[in-house]
């Protein structure tokens, strides 16, 4: 499944390919559903718009417009690319027909994605209640301190929830984790605030390295094949329950944090 460092690595593949100059001449369908069913009007609302730029907000993509964004979601499967004609092929659900004769096309083979649209407000059901990004300004140790404080929940469950903090999957919170030094199962409430400035740092510094490692194009963008980002850092837990610790050769523990596989070093993290 994309992560944030590869669907901001798409963002700025479509943002290259679009510049600022594309206008959306019509859109068309394949008709089946995805996770959601097309808008009504989708296509007639977005014809003849410019479109100004690509946003991310979380792992959704906002293509804007005067009249509000073309929201997507890559889901498991989903991937754009630009489509020659002639270049047809199976699941491609949602083509964008630009002006300048250019075809965007979204394909999706297991239909876990989506495509939608969101008014010039800004309000989404899918975007309502997320957290700050990661990478923004908001998310800082003043506010993650205070959304720890009181709290009994592993610190791996709350940063991995999308209300208190968007995109930090399970890749990167245990890497971030075995980084700051915490343990993923101990209580967010019970951590100091210099462990959670320094969880902080870790976090933006790994989605950072996996942005800047995710070299993938919107051309050759692949999912979880070996290619994506992930896979170029240098993983100290993900994956690795019971092999050494890189750090101090005990045996790495591994078990299921909130329903997921966690792999963490018990004399490094505390
Ligand atoms: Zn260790």
């Amino acid at each position: 499944m994309p992560e944030l460092p590869e669907v901001e690595t798409v963002r700025a593949g479509l943002e290259r390919i679009l510049g600022s100059a594309s206008v959306i001449a019509r859109i068309t369908s394949s008709g089946a559903k995805l996770r959601r069913p097309l808008p009504r009007g989708l296509a007639q609302r977005f014809a003849g718009q410019p479109i100004s730029d690509v946003k991310r907000r979380a792992k959704y993509l906002l293509f804007t417009t005067p009249v509000g964004s073309l929201l997507s979601h890559l889901g498991m499967t989903g991937s754009w690319r630009l489509a020659p004609q002639g270049d047809d092929r199976p699941h491609d659900h949602v083509a964008l027909f630009l002006t300048d004769g250019r075809r965007l096309v979204f394909r999706d083979p297991r239909r876990f994605g989506l495509v939608g649209f969101v008014p010039p407000d800004g309000r989404h059901p899918c975007l309502d209640g997320l957290g700050p990004e990661p990478l923004g300004p908001a998310f800082t140790a003043a506010y993650l301190t205070d959304r720890c404080h009181g709290r009994r929940t592993p610190i791996k469950v709350l940063i991995m929830d999308q209300a208190e903090v968007v995109g930090v999957g399970n890749i990167y919170a245990q890497e971030a984790l075995f980084r700051a030094g915490i343990s993923p199962r101990r209580q967010a409430g019970r951590i100091p605030r210099a462990a959670l400035a320094s969880l902080v740092d870790e976090i933006r510094a790994i989605l950072a390295e996996a942005i800047a490692g995710g070299g993938t194009t919107i051309n050759d963008y692949r999912q979880a094949d070996g290619n994506s980002g992930w896979f170029q850092l240098d993983l100290s837990v993900y994956g690795r329950g019971g092999e050494a610790c890189r750090t101090c050769s005990s045996t790495l523990k591994t078990a299921a944090i909130g329903g997921r596989t966690t792999a963490w070093c018990s004399v490094c993290q505390r």
